[in-house]
């Protein structure tokens, strides 16, 4: 056991001394910390004192839910003013563990210490009214008229008795939405929005559980920080399963342009042009409008143009790729895409703006010359703003997007400006679409997610496959000085999970052949001859869980292959068919693909999965992007690094996920069958954690004999 270590902190609000163990333990969730929670408080304590980071490779077991919640509340504790822990998930589900958490903790807390709690989601979730149910675009205008113009009567009748309700004790957020169905003031039953009281409540509890988007997406930021009445100071902020950090604020930053877009953009200004005229009158403010709606229109023959230009480029890159090969030489691929400068972009926006002011006097506008108001250097500012401002009203029938087109259009011109001149940032052209399309991307997530972690009083950053942490420190663009990294090791027996790699066999494309995939069937049929119950199978993509899987005759009950439109209701009923056939004594085989549904975040409860196989490496295929983000990560943070930041690890942490699938509890146990020789490989082999252990086979009898020896030998226990 650790010793007691007394922690001389020197933080700014005063100077005190800290007994860290003791300080741990009166937090804990449990009468006994886990192996590895101990060190992970402790690790917690020391960082978030110093208002620093802990970057946590934390393997599924050691409890690290609890160990986060801790360290953060029993630092936020300490602080004078106001600390709210702000706990962030990457899906819903993953809330109810964080409220499961919190009432153990107030269990072994006394009454009027307990730690206060509110789960929040988007507004659709806990929306009262009846289009809750519409589709999420169309809702989000629905609700945010029905705020504007305070036509939504849950949102303007007050309940002032309910927020200290909700923070009475931690609530998933379902209850949450039933309490303020079914809640009274005065006697009277009285139906006010279940969100708009959550964030009243949220600003006075002690832990807030949220969506990276609360924070990781500027214009929620800026909004939920409003509400809870907190600054980024203010808070501790917990990022669960940090591994999503990363590739959703990418995703979340991506933006589409086509020529179709600007062309409908115009009538989105003219209606917008019409209601400020309406609501303020005309003045300096629908110049701007009515001068955008014109560099807009004269935008349009000149993306056209630019369109026809890209597509004539890419043909000839084509030919002369085919022409290369034909030659004889290795490596020429056809591009599929295209990269456009961001200064071309730019150069184009300025055209249209000189266009528009030579002709500006032709125009009847209410000040002499408007557009010669706007300065070159200004216009830039004025086209985003009118832009992000261009609400639209809500078309239920025709709309598929909250935004309108001239906001959409606004992002993409503000994605220019702001990161035109970054190496962190491309864009890209694809003929795929009607016209083809011009994607925005953001290669540098540190770009979002530095400045907010960077303000915060402290942050712990968790992931059971956050391999390896420094890596995610980098990408996160966390502090050197700041920032504390730790992997913690399994606290899962190894012989509990032995990890068989087939090594005549792999998913590299040149290799691929009947042959290959004979041999990776044989495998898994032995596998799943062995097993006594369900197997998990993962591919890197449809086509090949088609060719390996899906084609092929099993020795099991029944197949179930995922499909790319799953939602969470659909896993769900794949968890209920897998305990139902389990207690019928049927074996399935579950199929799915690396990085869905089936393969990351379904908690497969109850040891449901007896083992899992992984065909191949999910290795991201060359293009614009991918060799954007090497030549980002190379440029960033040496080339050395490039290669396992953009591919190896990647593909590896997804590999390790599926892997993670069967194994839930201390008392689970499986096989874990790696269909790839190239796990083997050194450049490969370091991107696992160091303490797993691997057994290399190319006998698919020899793997049938080793399963069944161990499941003979091995039994579930309960989890306690
Ligand atoms: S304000 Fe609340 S109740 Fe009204 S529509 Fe929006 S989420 Fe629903």
């Amino acid at each position: 056991m650790r010793s007691p270590i007394l922690l001389e902190a020197r933080p700014r609000w005063a100077l005190v001394s800290v007994n860290v163990e003791e300080l741990g333990r009166r937090w804990l969730a449990h009468e006994e910390a886990r192996p590895g929670q101990r060190e992970m408080i402790h690790d917690g304590i020391e960082a978030l004192w110093e208002r620093g980071h802990l970057v946590a490779a934390a393997p599924t077991g050691i409890g690290k839910t609890a160990a986060s919640l801790a360290a953060a509340l029993a630092v936020a504790r300490e602080r004078e003013g106001r600390c709210t822990v702000m706990f962030l998930t990457s899906r819903q589900s993953q809330h109810r563990i964080v409220v499961e958490t919190v009432r153990s903790m107030n269990d072994r807390r006394p009454p009027e210490d307990r730690v206060s709690l509110v789960d929040m989601i988007g507004q659709a979730g806990m929306c009262v009214q009846p289009f809750a149910e519409e589709r999420p675009a169309v809702f989000s205008l629905l609700c945010a008229n029905a705020r504007k113009t305070r036509s939504c009567r849950p949102y303007i009748t007050p309940a002032p008795s309910l927020p200290n309700r909700i923070l009475a004790s931690p609530l998933h957020v379902e209850e949450l939405v039933e309490l303020t169905r079914h809640h009274r003031e005065h006697g009277e039953p009285t139906l006010a929005c279940p969100w708009r009281v959550a964030r009243e409540a949220a600003a006075r509890a002690d832990v807030v559980v949220g969506d990276y988007n609360h924070l990781f997406n500027e214009g929620v930021r800026d909004s939920t920080l409003a509400a809870l009445g907190l600054t980024l100071e203010q808070l501790i902020i917990v990022v669960d399963e940090a591994h999503n950090l990363p590739e959703r604020i990418r995703s979340g930053l991506e933006r589409r342009l086509t020529p179709l877009l600007v062309r409908n953009a115009k009538p989105d200004l003219e209606e917008y042009l019409g209601t400020v005229s309406e609501r303020l009158g005309r003045g300096p403010h629908t110049d701007m409008i009515e001068w955008t709606t014109q560099v807009i229109d004269a935008m349009g023959p000149l993306v056209q143009g630019l369109f026809t230009r890209l597509h004539t480029d890419l043909a000839a890159a084509a030919d002369d790729a085919s022409r290369r090969r034909r030659n004889g030489e290795r490596g020429a691929y056809e591009p599929k895409e295209l990269e456009v400068q961001a200064e071309d972009l730019l150069a184009l926006i300025h055209e249209a703006c000189d266009t528009v002011d030579g002709v500006s006097g032709q125009t009847t506008l209410t000040t002499p010359t408007p557009a010669a108001a706007v300065e070159r250097l200004d216009r830039l500012n004025v086209l985003r703003e009118v832009l992000r401002d261009a609400e639209v009203e809500v078309d239920p029938e025709a709309t598929q997007d909250a935004e309108s087109d001239a906001q959409r259009l606004g992002a993409v011109l503000d994605d220019v400006v702001r990161f035109g001149d970054t190496t962190g940032h491309l864009f890209c052209f694809s003929p795929e679409g009607r016209a083809g399309r011009i994607t925005s991307h953001l290669l540098d997530p540190g770009l979002v997610s530095g400045p907010v972690l960077n303000a915060s009083a402290g942050a712990v950053l968790m992931s059971g496959t956050l391999y390896p942490p420094s890596m995610y420190a980098d990408l996160l663009s966390l502090p050197v000085k700041r920032t504390t990294i730790r992997s913690y090791p399994s606290p899962f027996a190894a012989q509990r999970r032995p990890v068989v790699v087939a090594t005549d066999v792999t998913s590299t494309y040149r290799q691929r052949s009947p042959s290959n995939t004979a041999r990776m069937q044989e495998h898994l049929r032995a596998l799943i001859q062995a097993a006594p119950g369900h197997v998990a199978v993962f591919a890197p993509s449809y086509a090949l869980l088609e060719e390996i899987v899906t084609d092929a005759h099993w020795p099991v009950h029944r197949t179930i292959v995922e499909s790319s439109d799953w939602d969470k209701s659909k896993a769900d009923e794949v968890l209920d068919i897998l305990e139902r056939e389990r207690d019928a004594g049927r074996k399935v085989l579950l199929a799915g693909t690396f990085g869905a549904r089936l393969s990351e975040g379904v908690d497969y409860r109850g040891g449901l999965l007896d083992a899992v196989a992984c065909i191949g490496l999910p290795i991201a295929p060359p293009g614009v992007v991918q060799d954007g983000l090497k030549a980002f990560v190379a440029e960033r943070f040496g080339k050395d690094k490039s290669w396992r930041y953009t591919s190896t690890q990647p593909a590896v942490n997804r590999v390790l996920q599926a892997m993670g699938r069967p194994i839930r509890g201390i008392g689970d146990r499986a096989v874990v069958l790696l269909l790839e020789q190239r796990c083997e490989q050194p450049m490969y082999l370091k991107c696992f954690p160091g303490d797993l252990q691997m057994v290399p086979m190319s006998d698919p009898n020899g793997l049938k004999r080793l399963a069944e020896r161990f499941y003979r030998r091995v039994h579930r226990s309960p989890t306690p």
